[in-house]
């Protein structure tokens, strides 16, 4: 599907957008341990002064002096003063935007469900009052993060742009700024809802990203489908994005805070007892991902014991799926091995990527309206655009 583009505005206005700051590169300082997202206020006022003295992100005039920098508590975040975009077209539209900074700046690997429900729940209280919403993140688990928030707000009629930066605001060469200014535009002015990553010019569909590269600052990927929308000299879009709607966001589910969801990566040489004694390690396991080889090939010979492990551990009510390792992930019982591997009640993840496939298991895991055959049957089919139908 070719893109077409994205329809130009006729007048212009004030587009409000709340941003949640996560930390990540984008936010990070240079310290003697190398770059990291610092807490102290110091630092988190210092990251919102240089937002607001970049010409391509703040109206100076409008948003006054920055030396004393009157940030509020908002319960245990802190939001700093609005900012107004320079305007964005001839029309003189502008996004005004405040920055709601959650109390632990981290690195994205420190990131664990229960970060999750706390964005969640901002995003969900603050759904009236924007137009839109932006997650800074670091890099590293940012694609996990726009998986689950594609299915916590399913079908919601606003966009929620997740993005960070390679290199950090404070350095020079950061694609940070361009990276949330676009994001400002996407989630403020362009017609279009869902979870989408913005990187490098490029908006990419939340549940179908992966981080492809540390160094390149084109760092995510979605292998399986096109971009959604791309930020070049014109702004062009699939033709078939779902456009924005008065549609609220799902009751707020909250994701199970206990580690809930296994991933076992299958190498040449894997045993049973090896899969086995993982599960078995994790007592509040509710779902196991298996990374096989191709189209959803492992070892299947007796006695490797894989299949065994496999058969005991859904027998005991534990959702196991197979995604695939390669870069272009798909599942298909192409081969004796994988056939067996489905005849065992394991699930194909399809397309799925393994970020999706994690978000979509911790959801469904954490949804005490469903039973287990519901969560094996709501696995296997599309409910955001993770699968291809
Ligand atoms: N380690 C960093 C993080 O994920 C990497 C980044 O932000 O680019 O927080």
């Amino acid at each position: 599907m070719s893109h077409t583009p994205v329809p130009e505005p006729t007048e212009g206005r004030e587009h409000r957008v709340l941003v949640l700051g996560t930390g990540g590169t984008i936010a990070s300082e240079r310290t003697a341990e190398g770059f990291k997202p610092l807490n102290e206020k110091k630092a988190r006022d210092a990251f919102y002064r240089r937002i607001a003295r970049h010409p391509q992100l703040s109206d100076a005039d409008a948003c006054g002096d920055f030396d004393n920098i009157p940030a509020t508590k908002v319960g245990r975040n802190t939001r700093y003063p609005p900012l107004r975009t320079p305007a964005l077209d001839e029309h003189g539209n502008t996004v005004v935007y405040e920055i709601l900074d959650l109390e632990n700046h981290m690195d994205s690997s420190e990131m664990t469900p229960k970060d999750w429900n706390i964005i969640a729940a901002l995003l969900h209280e603050n759904w009236d009052n924007y137009e839109g919403f932006v997650v800074l993140s670091g890099t590293d688990t940012l694609a996990y993060t726009s998986s689950v928030l594609t299915f916590l707000f399913v079908d919601a009629g606003k966009p929620i742009t997740v993005t960070g930066a390679q290199i950090p605001l404070r350095e020079a060469r950061s694609d940070g700024w361009y990276n949330l200014l676009e994001s400002l535009i996407v989630s403020g002015c362009l017609p279009y809802a869902g979870v989408g990553v913005c990187f490098n010019h490029e908006v990419l569909q939340g549940c179908r990203a992966t981080k492809s590269s540390p160094n390149l600052l084109h760092a995510f990927e979605t292998p399986s489908v096109a971009p959604w929308i791309r930020l070049n000299v014109r702004i062009t879009a699939l033709p078939n994005l779902t456009r924005r709607s008065a549609a609220p966001p799902p009751p707020l589910i909250t994701l199970q805070e206990a580690p809930s969801v296994l991933s076992c990566a299958i190498y040449p040489g894997i045993t049973g007892s090896i899969l086995a004694t993982q599960i078995h390690s994790m007592p509040t396991c509710k779902a196991v991902i298996i990374s096989a080889f191709g189209s959803g090939n492992l070892p299947v010979k007796e006695e490797s014991g894989v299949l065994q492990a496999l058969e005991a551990t859904v027998k005991r009510e534990i959702l196991v799926v197979v995604v695939s390792s390669c870069h272009i992930p798909n599942i298909y019982p192409l081969y004796a091995l994988g056939v067996r591997l489905l005849s065992i009640g394991v699930l194909p993840g399809f397309d799925m990527t393994h970020e999706a496939a994690f978000a979509k298991l911790s959801w469904l895991v954490s949804r005490s309206d469903l039973s287990f055959e519901d969560r094996q049957r709501e696995f296997q089919t599309p409910i955001a655009g993770e699968i291809t139908a």
